[in-house]
């Protein structure tokens, strides 16, 4: 108890950096925040918007919040956007993947007669249990993500590329935009702090993989906090603060934030 009590303390005591609801980060990315704060969600779960054109990919969902909503319909009208080609979830947990309803709902008003988008996720945790309301989904094509699958907008004017990445979860999945050699880098790799695991020597093989890989990124942009411009330093800084804790003896494998 005490430890957690003292963990708890450095938590409070970490400050955050202010994140706004939408920011276009590129001319292929704009990030709208889940409006969803939280000890374990930070500022709130960032989801993106990828692409040109029309027609856009939509990486997490998040949590479902109304205010999340707004500010999405906010950004896909200001963009111009008039339809979500595809849904990308990252993982299962409910800050990415609750906000999938609402953003379905959205895009059959913003395209009545054209197709729902398209929702991929890794198969493990089924998309089915980890919603409230699964009945949402009938009729609407799930796929299965597999490390290597590529995602495309109608107007090609990018690609996204699906990398495996186990270690917070089992189904957990990072997506990379070719054309800015960007890495959405889901609840992997966190903008401020480390990742809280459940299972090490998986995330330690990501991790890993990942650095190895670290001079094909120009940026990281995590599912929570903001983004990393030095993918190498970001590599490092998470390994050592792994290391930091993963042995200490009697202390859960959780690196949240240090
Ligand atoms: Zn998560």
């Amino acid at each position: 108890m005490r430890q957690q009590t003292k963990r708890t303390q450095h938590l409070v005591a970490m400050e955050l950096i202010a994140l706004p609801a939408v920011r276009k980060l590129s001319s292929l990315v704009v990030t709208v925040l889940g409006m969803n704060p939280g000890r374990m969600t930070l500022q709130g779960t960032n989801t993106y918007l990828v692409g040109s054109g029309s027609s856009r990919i939509l990486i997490d969902t998040g949590a479902g919040k109304a205010e999340y909503l707004d500010h999405l319909k906010g950004a896909l009208a200001s963009a111009g956007v008039k339809r979500l080609s595809h849904v990308l979830l990252s993982h299962h947990h409910a800050d990415h993947v609750g906000g999938l309803q609402d953003v379905l709902a959205l895009a059959a008003r913003m395209d009545p007669n054209g197709h729902a988008p398209q929702i991929w996720k890794h198969e493990k945790h089924p998309l089915a249990e980890a919603l409230d309301n699964p009945s949402v989904l009938e009729g609407l094509s799930v796929g299965f993500l597999k490390e290597g699958m590529r995602f495309a907008t109608e107007d090609a004017s990018c690609t996204v590329r699906t990398i495996y990445a186990p270690g917070h979860t089992d189904d957990h999945c990072c997506f990379f935009l070719e054309e800015e050699q960007a890495l959405f880098s889901g609840d992997a790799i966190l903008g401020q702090g480390t990742a809280v695991i459940t299972d090490l020597k998986s995330y330690l093989s990501t991790l890993r993989a990942l650095q190895k890989g670290d001079a094909m990124f120009k940026v990281i942009h995590p599912a929570h906090g903001p983004p990393l411009d030095d993918p190498a330093a970001a590599f490092e800084s998470r390994s050592a603060g792994l290391m930091k804790v993963a042995f200490v003896p009697g202390r859960e494998t959780s690196t949240w934030r240090r």
